[in-house]
């Protein structure tokens, strides 16, 4: 059976020891969100977490949503654990407080969510897809329309979603025809069109539903340039603030799919529903692209956080399960067989999945603080906020791509550990590997999230963005690769730095030349790119590590656990640079030399 306890002690490692979370407490709002209040939020949490969340995960995947005359049933228990949820003040967690939110930083719900999305990724998605349309309104609503949609989204009893595929139009949302027509009313449309695989879109959970749909107007340019935002909710809201006529929102049915079966992906039709201009006219992309960076990190962490269940569980079975005899003799002779841990093969596949889970935490970690910095430091710094702004705006695609697309390799990693149990149902461990392979796909497809990368961070602001990351690197790298203790982790990741600036120079001047050759390369290079991001966090981690372990009370097993997994990720994981590089180097002849017409 799959397992779960939120790894406290490791976010407090990532927090206070690594990085240094009371460094947000300083920010201007956040004074009350010392480490101390951050331990204790996450303490309260990872209750709700392991005992709510949870044990309704495999029950939800067994049952899934049903649909019936429009109306969506979500499985047993989650309405109840969704109260509870509510009811703890969990929705409001990093909200304005003038909307009732309770104005904690973005790197607390981070770890947060994670927790969640350990638990039960499918419950999270409600939650999750409220935060974004809150967020939209936040940040693109006008006062009227913040006081109207926020308090209630924010106190839970109302959710949102974001209504942006069609289907026609998933990735390339220029195609977009859900249409808004005026009406004499100033600000409010009509708006009509089909959109499909809207999570959350229609659910038991709230008494309304508050959609963010992007349309087109009528005057509206072709593209992307053309379209528009507009809040829709399935029930009007009077002016005192009570619900209203129901409007023409309707869930046509809901999908049947691979994984996170307990959340609903419905197909939304609207058809002359009352909605709400917000963010302008044609302002719909730039809105989205607002949200877009917390968002995709977002998924990252989602990856990360199935990634964590799938390496508590694995280790649990690995060390019940017995199995044949070590190689070099029996290690329990007293037990008709070894356990797996003994066994090389079994070993090699548990260090993976905890090498890319705690190193992919410490960096979305790195990255979540950088944001909050980058959203609260105030003007007289303004030169640190704008270097932690394009910090995230680089790291964003990289934690997004990466982290999920290892997650799914960690979750089909821990299915092996688990053998032909893995495969069954009752075990938990396939509900891991379904669950999480959408984190690849959804909020731009990995692929998506690469050309990201090489199109335009790469060079956006004369390759600004780069420098945030190379420079510090490279100086860190430098400083500590020939030091005695560090030098057996700096050392191979300086290698691979190096070999990664070279690349990116190369790349940039080929890419230019011909848009293919960065086409071809991108997702490569966005491994390589997170492979060394990677390879730098676990030298910190590293660093940290030796220097705690000399007057760690008790502790020196934790200590020497992160060091012998950096040594592991150093040796076995980051090689894997060396053939990207390679790949990276044949350029983009052997992808597009076959004529589409041969394949
Ligand atoms: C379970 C689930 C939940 C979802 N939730 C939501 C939601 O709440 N709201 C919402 O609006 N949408 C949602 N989506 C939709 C999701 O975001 C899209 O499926 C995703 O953006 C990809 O779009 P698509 O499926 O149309 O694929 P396409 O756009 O058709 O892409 C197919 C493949 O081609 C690649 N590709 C496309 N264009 C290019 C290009 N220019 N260059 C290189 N490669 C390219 C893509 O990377 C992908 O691998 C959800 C989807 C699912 C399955």
């Amino acid at each position: 059976m799959t397992v779960y306890k939120a790894p406290l002690r490791d976010y407090k490692f990532v927090l206070e020891e690594l990085f240094d979370v009371g460094e947000i407490a300083k920010l201007p709002g956040y004074q009350d969100a010392t480490p101390d209040t951050f331990a204790a939020v996450l303490e309260e949490g990872a209750k709700l977490c392991e005992e709510v969340l949870f044990p309704i995960n495999l029950s939800g995947d067994a049952e899934g949503c049903h649909f019936e005359n429009g109306v969506v049933r979500t499985p047993k228990g989650f309405k109840e654990a969704y109260d509870l949820f509510r009811q703890g003040g969990w929705t409001a967690l990093a909200m304005d407080p003038d909307y009732g939110g309770q104005g904690l930083p973005a790197t607390l719900n981070f770890f947060f969510s994670e927790m969640v999305a350990s638990a039960n990724l499918s419950f999270g998605m409600y939650p999750g897809l409220s935060a974004g349309a809150c967020e939209a309104i936040h940040k693109h609503g006008d006062a009227a329309q913040k006081k109207t949609w926020l308090p209630k989204i924010i106190d839970g009893t109302w959710s949102g979603t974001m209504c942006l595929t069609e289907p026609q139009c998933g990735t390339d949302l220029g195609q977009i025809k859900t249409r808004a027509e005026p009406t004499e009313r100033d600000g409010v449309y009509k708006i009509t069109g089909t959109k499909i695989f809207i999570s959350a879109g229609e659910h038991d959970l709230t008494d309304n539903i508050v959609h963010l749909v992007l349309a087109r107007l009528p005057d509206a340019p072709q593209g992307t340039r053309g379209i528009s935002l507009f809040i829709v909710p399935k029930f009007l809201v009077k002016p005192d603030g009570a619900l209203g006529a129901r409007n023409g929102v309707r869930c046509g049915g809901i999908e049947h799919k691979m994984g996170i079966k307990a959340s609903a992906t419905c197909v939304i039709n609207f058809d002359e529903a009352e909605g709400y201009l917000i963010g302008g006219k044609h302002g719909g992309m730039r809105a989205m692209f607002t949200m877009m960076n917390a968002a995709r990190l977002g998924v990252g962490l989602q990856g990360l956080a199935v990634g964590e269940t799938a390496y508590q569980s694995a280790r649990a079975y690995a060390m019940d399960r017995l199995q044949g005899r070590s190689l070099t003799g029996a290690k329990f002779p007293d037990k008709p067989a070894d356990p797996l841990i003994v066994h090389p093969d079994i070993r090699r596949m548990l260090l993976t999945m905890r090498a890319y889970t705690e190193g992919a935490r410490a960096l979305a970690a790195w990255v979540a603080m950088a944001e909050d910095k980058a959203n609260r430091l105030p003007d007289s710094a303004a030169d640190e906020r704008e270097a932690n702004d394009d910090l995230v705006g680089l790291m964003t695609p990289i934690v997004k791509a990466m982290l999920t697309d290892n997650a799914y390799l960690v979750s089909n990693l821990g299915m092996q550990i688990f053998g032909g149990h893995g495969y069954i149902h009752d075990n938990g461990m396939e509900q891991l590997a379904r669950d999480v392979r959408i984190t690849q796909l959804y909020e731009g497809a990995n692929g998506i999230q690469a050309l990201d990368l090489v199109g335009r961070k790469m060079s956006q602001h004369m390759g600004r963005l780069m420098r945030r990351f190379f420079h510090p690197v490279d100086d860190y790298l430098r400083a500590t690769m020939t030091d005695p203790a560090l030098g057996e982790f700096a050392a191979p990741t300086y290698r691979a730095f190096a070999r990664l600036q070279q690349v990116t120079a190369v790349l940039a001047q080929k890419g230019l030349a011909n848009p293919d050759e960065a086409g071809a390369a991108a997702t490569e290079y966005l491994r390589a790119f997170g492979l060394v991001a990677l390879g730098y966090i676990w030298t910190r981690i590293a660093e940290v590590s030796l220097a705690k372990k000399a007057s760690a009370n008790g502790e020196a097993a934790f200590y020497d656990a992160k060091l012998a997994t950096a040594r592991f990720y150093m040796a076995k994981l980051l090689p894997e640079t060396a053939a990207l590089f390679a790949s990276i180097g044949a350029g983009a002849k052997p992808v597009m030399e076959l004529a589409a017409e041969a394949f």
